[in-house]
Parts: structure tokens; C-alpha cells; sequence
């Protein structure tokens, strides 16, 4: 292959065929294309001092996931006559060394706004302001010109891949090679695989509102017995690797149309049922758009072709687009915020004294606050690596101004590392929410770690489920199993305070401190407008 016409394209986040500007753009006129993965050792290290497996940056589950998609984008090269070249080393020295070596015309990579990689970019910045709520952000970014543009087209094949010398190249690894062991262990299996087949093949499902998305699969691998009902579900022959707008909504029959479009046209986040596992209330596309196995574009478009058939639907921002726009709100507002991760130096966190103490905080992240509904949240979040929008909002209100009075940097840290979906700019801005900090500032709305859940499923599943301690706790008792005569804990096998913690502070009177603190809090901000000194802030612990 003829050295001097070749182009790289450097697989960082779009790990995807379907929809990729970057991928387009570097097989345009060129002999010898490059498709690169670099392996950066130290991300992937397994750190056996941490409190969950996994390497110091991400759990297991994430980096599974990651492994997943990584084999799936090889596949789909592969079919294209192409291949992924995995590298290994620190990321800068690497690329430079093979660009060098290939002698690389034109490199191409996703952009990408996290610090990280970030070069500012002052025009989506409105005149350096970024719009600080969500009707501002809609108002400025109408119909987003990213959204309604052409996707990329489908391809047949790819650029052969250039000659690579005496650079080593090698296999997506497994993680026993990376070093980890006992990998396929139940208890840290997430029934999330990736990859891009897998993310098309979800959105088909939810489009479709198949029932149990995936779960079959992994019911299988974790022998655990499963009865849905699947009258519902319906299997649609759309090519989703055609052009969204070539997909023939008018060639379904009325019932199927109605059938494909009704569960996007109804979908209400606010809505959902958060403790609904077999079947999540919604899409689970998050940890598919956070690696970049789905287009974001793609995804948008497909929910309007919905639209189009379905006049009557929801809109933002309940609606699943408005999901979406809540997505790029917090991409917007982070990129043009200063400090936008933490709450000093921040000019839109509120300050606020929080408490360092780290026996509360080392109990909620290892899902022993003695509240099942709070608990069997973070063992979800440590099985899985997912777990419901209105579950994280319980877990991070609980952490932070609605019981333990932990700061929200600590929070976010455990979701940083644990979910699969962890993405710099959505978390950092909805523990913001969470925490009253910015965006949301009602500190007296608190959720129950007793009655918010109970609401949704009295009966306990998905604590009994998640806390196989407490599966045997009567009905009446699950959400607050200290209330239990002793009797009773014994019948069910779990003695509270041996078996199963008492609760580390009581909700009623914790809560209580809390809004008074917060209530503090803001008058300081108030009258400093905001530039609480260190100092002050003190004062008020
Ligand atoms: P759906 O309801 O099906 O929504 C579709 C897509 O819209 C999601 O995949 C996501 O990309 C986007 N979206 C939905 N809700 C939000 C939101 N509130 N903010 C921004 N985008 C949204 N989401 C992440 O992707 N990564 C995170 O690290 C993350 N951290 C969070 C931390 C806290 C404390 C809270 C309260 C929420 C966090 N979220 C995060 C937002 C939200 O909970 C998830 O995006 C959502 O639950 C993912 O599930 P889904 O794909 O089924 O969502």
C-alpha cells in the first residue's frame, strides 16, 4: 500500500459505522485508511484497592462495555473490509509515533467538548454566556441545525487498511488480559452489552416498545427466571442501517404504526416507574450514547419520523426528544462554564457548607444507609451500572441536601467511576441540580427514601431483588424494615442491625436539619451575591 495517501481516524468515543462525520471524512479520497483504538494502560489498571472492581477511573461494568464495543466496531469494519488497529501506550505518544510512521495525511477524531479534550469554541457559547436554564437553552437553539442535517450515508465498504510497519498492533483485549479477574462473576455483571449492533437493535426495541429489552439474554446468563408478558411486543423489519428517512413508516399496516409510535408519543419522563427493572421505563440508550455506538443525530431523527406519523404526542421537555435536548442543554452549559465540576470558583454553584464526614459517606456508596429503597439504588448502580433517572435523583437528593448533608463533588465521584453511562458534562450538571447547587433551588422538596418508592411498587420487588437480605421482609415492612417486631426479623432471616443496618440517620429530623442548613446557605450567597469566602462558609458548619 502506497505510503503519503493515507488518513487515520482515531476511534475515542464514536465507536460506531452508522452516522460517524469523523469516519466519513477520513475514508473521502484516500488509499489507505487507518482505523486506530489506543488502549491508555492507565485508565484501564485494575485497582484492588478500590471499593468496587474495576481500575481507579471506571468500574468494570464500564470498562466490559467498552471492551464490547470496541469488538462489535471491529466486526463492523471488518464486513466492510476494514479492521480496528488496537494500540497500547499513552495516547499522544502513540498516535504521534504512528502518524510519523505511516506517514498520515489526514488525521480525523470525534470533537469532543469534555476539558479533557476541549479547544474553546466561543460560537456555540452564546457571545460567551451559555444559556443557564432549559427554556433559555430551547429559545437559543430552536431546531438544532446538528439534528434536522443529512446523516451520513450508508456505506458498502471502507478503505483498505494502510501497511503498519513494525508498529504493534493487537486485539481488542480481554479483561483477563487487562488483568482482571474472576470477570464473570454475577455480582458485577451489568445486563448492558455494548457495542453499535446492540445500540441499533435497542432503539429498534424501543421504537418498537418491545417488552424486556436484552433481558432474555442476560436472564440467561444469570439463570434467573423470568416471566413477562410479551403480548405486547411486536418485531418490525426496519433496516436501521438505511437512511432514518428512507425507513417506510406508510408500509406498516395502522395497527403496527400505531403500535411502533405510541410508546415514543406518550413517553413523559416524569412518569416513569423508577423501580421497574425487567423492564426499564426508559430507553437504556444512555451508555450507547455516552460511547458513541449511537448517533445522538440518528436517535433524534428517528423520534421524529415518529412524530410525523403520531400528531398527537408530548413535547419538551417530558417528551424523549426533550430527553435529548436535556442532554445537549448540559453539554452547552458545561463547556461554557468555568469550573462547571466543582463548587469552588464556580459562578453558578451555590456555596454551601457540607459535611465531611466519611463513615455517612462510605455507607451510601456501599448501599448500607439502612433505607432499602436508597440501598438497593446503589447496589443497582453497582451490579449494573444504570439505574433510573428518578433512582439517581433519590440517591444524590439523599447524599446531599436531603439527608446526610455529603457534598456533591462525592457523589458525583462514586457515578463518575460506576455508571456505564458516566458522561462528564449530564452527571456534573445533575448532581448540580440534585443538590439544589444550580438549576434547581426548591433545597424543601425532598425525596422520601420511605414513601417515593413505596408509591411505585409497594410490594418491594425491586428491593427484595437488589437485597436478597430482605426478600423474606413481610410487604409492610420492606421500606422500613427497623420497624419490624424481632419476631418477625427473625421469621424473614434478617435481624436489623446484624444482618441488614439500622438507618444511619432519621429521615424525619436529618431532613429537617437539612433544609434549615440549606436555608442558611442561601441567605450567605444572597447577600455576597454568590462570592462566599471560604471563611464564611465556615462559620456556617
Ligand atoms: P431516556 O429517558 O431514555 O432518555 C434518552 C436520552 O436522553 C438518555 O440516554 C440521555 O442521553 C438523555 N437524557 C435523559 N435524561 C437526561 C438528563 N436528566 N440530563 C441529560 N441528558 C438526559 N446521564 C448520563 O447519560 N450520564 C451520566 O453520567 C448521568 N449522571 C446523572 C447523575 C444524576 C445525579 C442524575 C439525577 C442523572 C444523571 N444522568 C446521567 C441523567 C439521566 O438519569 C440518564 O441520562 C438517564 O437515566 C439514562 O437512561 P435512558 O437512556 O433510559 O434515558
Amino acid at each position: 500500500m502506497a505510503f503519503g495517501s493515507s488518513s487515520l481516524i482515531w476511534f475515542r468515543k464514536g465507536l460506531r459505522i452508522h452516522d460517524n462525520p469523523a469516519l466519513d471524512y477520513a475514508s473521502k479520497g484516500t488509499a489507505a485508511l487507518y482505523p486506530v483504538f489506543i488502549i491508555d494502560p492507565h485508565y484501564m489498571k485494575p485497582d484492588y484497592n478500590a471499593f468496587s472492581p474495576g481500575s481507579s477511573r471506571a468500574g468494570l461494568n464500564r470498562i466490559r462495555f467498552l471492551l464490547e464495543s470496541l469488538v462489535d466496531l471491529d466486526s463492523n469494519l471488518k464486513k466492510l473490509g476494514s479492521r480496528l488497529l488496537v494500540l497500547k501506550g499513552e495516547p499522544g505518544e502513540v498516535l504521534f509515533r504512528c502518524l510519523k510512521q505511516w506517514d498520515v495525511k489526514k488525521l480525523c477524531f470525534e470533537y469532543d467538548t469534555e476539558p479533557y479534550y476541549q479547544a474553546l469554541d466561543v460560537r456555540v457559547k452564546n457571545g460567551g454566556k451559555p444559556p443557564l436554564t432549559y427554556q433559555s437553552f430551547l429559545k437559543l437553539a430552536g431546531e438544532p441545525s446538528w439534528a434536522s442535517s443529512p446523516l451520513m450515508t450508508s456505506r458498502s465498504s471502507l478503505p483498505l487498511v494502510g501497511d503498519h510497519g513494525d508498529c504493534e498492533i493487537f486485539e481488542v483485549p480481554t479483561l483477563k488480559e487487562l488483568g482482571y479477574e474472576d470477570t464473570e462473576q454475577e455480582d458485577y455483571l451489568t445486563p448492558f452489552r455494548g457495542g453499535e449492533s446492540e445500540a441499533l437493535k435497542r432503539l429498534r426495541d424501543s421504537l418498537s416498545d418491545k417488552v424486556g429489552y436484552g433481558f432474555l439474554e442476560f436472564m440467561d446468563r444469570c439463570v434467573f427466571e423470568l416471566t413477562c408478558n410479551f403480548a405486547n411486543s411486536i418485531s418490525l423489519e426496519v433496516n436501521l442501517r438505511t437512511r432514518v428517512k428512507d425507513v417506510n413508516f406508510a408500509r406498516l399496516s395502522k395497527r403496527e404504526a400505531d403500535v411502533v409510535s405510541e410508546w415514543v408519543a406518550k413517553f413523559e419522563k416524569p412518569k416513569g416507574d423508577p423501580s421497574a427493572f425487567l423492564k426499564p421505563a426508559t430507553t437504556v440508550l444512555s451508555p450507547y450514547l455516552k460511547f458513541g455506538c449511537l448517533s445522538s443525530r440518528y436517535f433524534y431523527q428517528c423520534l421524529k419520523d415518529v412524530q410525523k406519523i403520531v400528531k398527537k404526542h408530548t413535547s419538551p421537555p417530558v417528551s424523549l426528544v426533550g430527553q435529548l435536548l436535556w442532554r445537549d442543554f448540559f453539554y452547552t452549559v458545561a463547556f461554557g462554564t468555568p469550573n462547571f465540576d466543582q463548587m469552588k470558583n464556580s459562578t453558578i454553584c451555590k456555596q454551601i457548607p457540607w459535611n465531611d464526614n466519611d463513615e455517612l459517606f462510605a455507607a451510601w456508596r456501599e448501599g448500607r444507609t439502612g433505607y432499602p429503597w436508597i440501598d438497593a439504588i446503589m447496589v443497582q448502580l453497582h451490579k449494573w451500572g444504570w439505574m433510573h433517572h428518578l433512582a439517581r435523583h433519590c440517591v444524590a437528593c439523599f447524599l446531599t441536601r436531603g439527608d446526610l448533608f455529603v457534598h456533591w463533588e462525592k457523589g458525583r465521584d462514586v457515578f463518575e467511576r460506576l455508571l456505564i453511562d458516566s458522561d462528564w458534562a449530564i452527571n456534573n450538571g445533575n448532581w448540580l441540580w440534585l443538590s439544589c447547587s444550580s438549576f434547581f433551588y426548591q433545597y424543601n422538596r425532598i425525596y422520601s427514601p420511605i414513601s417515593f418508592g413505596k408509591k411505585y411498587d409497594p410490594n418491594g420487588n425491586y428491593i427484595r431483588y437488589f437485597l436478597p437480605i430482605l426478600k423474606d421482609m413481610p410487604r409492610e415492612y420492606i421500606y422500613e424494615p427497623w420497624t419490624a417486631p424481632l419476631s418477625i426479623q427473625t421469621k424473614a432471616k434478617c435481624i436489623i442491625g446484624k444482618d441488614y443496618p439500622k438507618p444511619v440517620v432519621l429521615h424525619d429530623s436529618a431532613s429537617k436539619e437539612c433544609k434549615r442548613r440549606m436555608g442558611e446557605a442561601y441567605a450567605l450567597n444572597k447577600k455576597f451575591n454568590g462570592l462566599v469566602s471560604e471563611e464564611e462558609l465556615s462559620s456556617l458548619r
